[in-house]
This record gives structure tokens, C-alpha cells and sequence, in this order.
């Protein structure tokens, strides 16, 4: 019973371990896929801002450039809430690139969750074509000769002017993208103007002359966080999971704990993924225990320590019923001996003896005159006779010879499988030894003894055989004491 509850307690155990194992297993293929997702999404988004520039670069007309206003080196002016400026310019050109970035703005917003902002175009300086080459494969270093500007008004050219706009930002040479010729994914900045948390994903307009690929211009399409807000709260509802999205330099871009305070000793606390095609990583907070626990595991725990408190207790219980055990057996042990002499006492007539016994002898000895060793000699004298007398028939008895303190002064020898002869000897013995026992000074000990032999039946059979030997005992003391009669 007690091992096959703790075989329960082990499986219970090794449950709650393969249950745990099993789910953490689930949870990393399920990062994995969900990551796998994630980043195809982001392809598909990238795939959508590609295809807007071939939609904008159709719409382009060239038209002729309208009265313009002047705000330091900035030179600008609107076209349907649109602005165009021209930065550094100092002959004005007579024709500008016209492109429908209002109808372009609207199918974006409705694609990206509301989350995109803005669009710029930058068009690139003519330049050797080596350098282009150098611009393409490395950052955008050239300034913008046009920019439409969505969401344009007068704080645009003023932002302009005190270099307050991401264009100033754009300028800085933090590249994230790995080739850089598909798209490039700026580090996200606060946008001074309208106060929001923004990033660009900027892709190049290409221009092929004469089988060359120049660089025409440049697309920035500006997002505040919502770009990747939706993704991520949709990962870590999947995965439970909190989920960030760094730059590449451990920078926070966005993340499903708005509380966290990241620092990049934090990142071992987290699985790592590249986010499609940059330098970007989308981070997963590592599974933890809390996160294999579940009602399942919950149960097994619960029955493995019920089963362990069980076990215990258990234990306790048999311990303690041990204990008993030990002492009932020396309640019983003491019960059946007289305290003085340490021989049976009577119960052990009723409780120690197993009937039937054949060829049982049955003796009784009586200590002759013993009133006048305690008048004598005083009480305590007496009883260390009776030690004396009881320790002789102790040592003269054997596994079949049982001596019982029946009386005061009185013994009951019950002698197993024996015969006349062989009973006949060993009392002479015992009333010998007891003689020759140094007990008191130049006073020797002597006992009257009755005995018979019979086959005891029942404990009855006993009792009126120590009647029967009691008889005999009589005879022996009016017969002068010191004598055995049987
Ligand atoms: P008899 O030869 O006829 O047997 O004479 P007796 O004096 O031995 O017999 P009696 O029955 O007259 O006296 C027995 C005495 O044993 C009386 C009692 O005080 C004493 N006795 C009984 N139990 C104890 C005991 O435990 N210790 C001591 N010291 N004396 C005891
Ligand atoms: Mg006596
Ligand atoms: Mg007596």
C-alpha cells in the first residue's frame, strides 16, 4: 500500500515534469511560427509602401511652380493643403514633379491600422554617378531638392527652417537596413512638430539611363507606433508572452510593456529574432515557470504534495503504533512478574501458559520457618531471601521449567514433558542449592516441597493439581519440614 502510494507520488511528479516539458516545447515552436508570421506581415507592409511609389510615381505631371514664399534659405509654397520646398535652391526651377499623395495618404491609412502620418519625397541632387552609386549602397547623404509634405501648413517650412523636422533626423547615417537598396528603417524619433513618437521606412526611387540605375529620389513613409503596436499586442495574446521590437542598437521601438525600463543587460532575458530584412530584432520575453503552469500541471503538483503530506503523516502513525506495540509488549512482560523476585506471578498461569501440557510436573516449594527470619532478622533480610530462593529456581529452570511466585513465601514450579525420576532429581537440586545459599550469617535455608505429575488439560486441570501438590506439601511440613513429598 505505503509503495504503491509512493510509486502514485513519483508519477504524479514525473507528469507534472513531462507536462512541463511538453508545453515549454509547444511555446518555443509556437514563438517560432508566430515570429515567422510577424516578419512575412512585415514583408507584405513593405511590399504595400513598394508598390504605393510605383502608384505615386504614376501620378507624377509636371507642373509649373506657383508664386512661392521665402522663409530664410527655405523656399515653399502649397498645393492643396500639400507643401513643396525647395531647400538651398537659388534659382528657382520653372517646373516641379506633381504626384497625388492625398489619394496615396488615404489607401495607406486604411492598410496600416491609421498608423501612417506622412509622406516625403526627397529628390536627389544630380550627381557623378559613382557617388550615387555610393548613396545607394550606403545612406542617403544628399539634400532633398523637393519634398511633398502631407498634413502641410505654415509650421512645416518654420520646422524647416530651425531643422526641427525628421528630415534633419534622416540626415543622421544610422542605416538599419542589411542591403539597403530595398528599403531602409529609421530609428524611431519625436517628431517636434506634432509631438508623436514616429518612424520612417524609407525606399529608394530608382531611374534607369543608358542600362545605368541612378537614384531619382527617395520615399519616406513616417508611422508612429501603431505600425507595429497591433502586431505585437496580437503576439502576446498568442504566446502570453511580453514581446519588443529594438533597434539596432538595443534601443526600444516598441514594445507590449509600456512600464519597461530596457536596458541592454536585459536582453538575455529574452528569445532574439531579426525582424525580416533589418537590423532590427523583435525580442520575446523568455518562458518562465509561471508560464508552464497551468490547471493541468496546478493539479498534479496539488495531488503530488497531498500525496507527500499523506505519506508523512502516514509514517508518523506507524512510528507511533510501533511504539505502542513496544511498549504493550513490556506492559505485558512486566504484568506477568512479581516486582520483587522478577519470577511469573500467578497471571502468568492464566495469560503465559499454553494447555494442553503432557507429563507436567507441578511443585510447589514453601520456604520452612520463614516468619522467624523476618522476626528475626528484620523484613528486608526476608526479602532478600526470597531473591535468594527465587534466583536458585531462575537459574535451575530452562526453556520447559517455569517458577512462579505464588504466595509470600511460597513457589509454584511447573516442569514440562518430565518424569518421576527426572522431577524427583531436579527438585532435590533446587532444595540443595537453596540449603547451601549463604543468605544470613550461620542460617541455612531449608523448604518443604509438594509435587505431583500429571497431564494437564486446561488451566482447571492445573489449578486442582496444585491443589493436589499443595496436599502434599502439608504433608511435608507436618512431617517435620526440609522433605519433599510427591
Ligand atoms: P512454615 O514453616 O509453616 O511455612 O512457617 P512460616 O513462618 O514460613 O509460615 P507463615 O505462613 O506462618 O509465615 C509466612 C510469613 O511470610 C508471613 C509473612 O509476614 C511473610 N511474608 C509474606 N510475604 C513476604 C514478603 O514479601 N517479604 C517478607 N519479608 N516477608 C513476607
Ligand atoms: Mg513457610
Ligand atoms: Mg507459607
Amino acid at each position: 500500500m505505503k509503495s504503491y502510494i509512493r510509486f502514485l507520488k513519483i508519477l504524479f511528479l514525473l507528469m507534472l515534469a513531462f507536462s512541463m516539458y511538453n508545453k515549454n516545447r509547444f511555446l518555443r515552436s509556437e514563438i517560432k511560427t508566430s515570429i515567422g508570421y510577424f516578419n512575412s506581415s512585415f514583408d507584405e507592409k513593405i511590399y504595400i509602401l513598394k508598390n504605393e511609389v510605383n502608384f505615386l510615381e504614376k501620378t507624377k505631371k509636371e507642373l509649373e511652380v506657383p508664386k512661392y514664399k521665402t522663409k530664410g534659405r527655405i523656399k515653399y509654397f502649397e498645393v492643396n493643403g500639400y507643401g513643396v520646398y525647395f531647400d538651398t535652391a537659388v534659382v528657382m526651377p520653372k517646373t516641379y514633379d506633381y504626384y497625388d499623395i492625398a489619394s496615396g495618404r488615404e489607401s495607406l491609412n486604411r492598410k496600416f491600422n491609421n498608423s501612417f502620418y506622412g509622406i516625403i519625397y526627397n529628390k536627389v541632387r544630380k550627381v557623378e554617378a559613382t557617388e550615387l552609386y555610393n548613396q545607394a549602397a550606403g545612406v542617403y547623404r544628399g539634400r532633398g531638392d523637393i519634398a511633398f509634405v502631407d498634413k502641410f501648413d505654415e509650421r512645416w517650412a518654420e520646422a524647416l527652417q530651425k531643422k526641427m523636422l525628421s528630415k534633419s533626423f534622416f540626415k543622421n547615417t544610422k542605416s538599419v537596413s542589411r542591403d539597403n537598396i530595398e528599403f531602409v528603417l529609421y530609428d524611431s524619433y519625436i517628431d517636434k512638430i506634432y509631438g508623436l513618437n514616429m518612424f520612417s521606412i524609407i525606399i529608394p526611387n530608382y531611374e534607369m539611363k543608358d542600362d545605368i540605375e541612378f537614384l531619382n529620389g527617395i520615399w519616406y513613409f513616417d508611422f508612429d507606433n501603431k505600425f507595429f503596436d497591433r502586431d505585437l499586442e496580437a503576439l502576446k495574446t498568442k504566446l502570453n508572452l511580453d514581446i519588443l521590437i529594438v533597434d539596432s542598437k538595443n534601443e526600444v521601438m516598441s514594445s507590449t510593456d509600456k512600464e519597461l525600463d530596457f536596458k541592454e543587460s536585459d536582453m538575455k532575458k529574452y528569445y532574439s529574432y531579426n525582424l525580416s530584412k533589418t537590423n532590427y530584432k523583435i525580442l520575446v520575453k523568455k518562458i518562465t515557470l509561471k508560464n508552464l503552469l497551468g490547471y493541468q500541471e496546478l493539479i498534479f503538483f496539488v495531488l503530488f504534495l497531498a500525496l507527500g503530506v499523506y505519506l508523512s503523516k502516514r509514517e508518523r502513525l506507524e512510528k507511533e503504533v510501533e511504539k505502542l506495540k513496544i511498549a504493550e509488549k513490556i506492559r505485558r512482560h512486566l504484568m506477568l512478574r512479581d516486582p520483587l523476585t522478577k519470577l511469573y506471578n500467578r497471571y502468568f498461569i492464566e495469560k503465559g501458559l499454553e494447555y494442553p501440557i503432557q507429563n507436567c510436573g507441578v511443585v510447589l516449594i514453601d520456604i520452612d520457618y520463614f516468619k522467624s527470619i523476618n522476626d528475626n532478622f528484620g523484613h528486608s533480610k526476608g526479602d532478600h531471601v526470597l531473591r535468594g530462593v527465587s534466583n536458585v529456581i531462575k537459574l535451575l529452570g530452562g526453556r520447559d521449567v517455569h517458577g512462579i511466585r505464588w504466595g509470600g513465601e511460597e513457589f509454584l514450579v511447573v516442569f514440562k514433558n518430565t518424569d518421576r525420576y527426572e522431577l524427583l532429581r531436579k527438585i532435590e537440586l533446587i532444595a540443595a542449592s537453596i540449603k547451601k545459599l549463604d543468605l544470613i550469617d550461620n542460617v541455612a535455608i531449608t523448604v518443604s516441597v509438594g509435587a505431583v505429575i500429571a497431564d494437564i488439560e486446561t488451566k482447571e486441570c492445573l489449578y486442582s493439581a496444585i491443589a493436589e501438590s499443595d496436599k502434599n506439601l502439608y504433608k511435608a511440613k507436618v512431617a517435620g519440614r526440609d522433605r519433599i513429598v510427591m
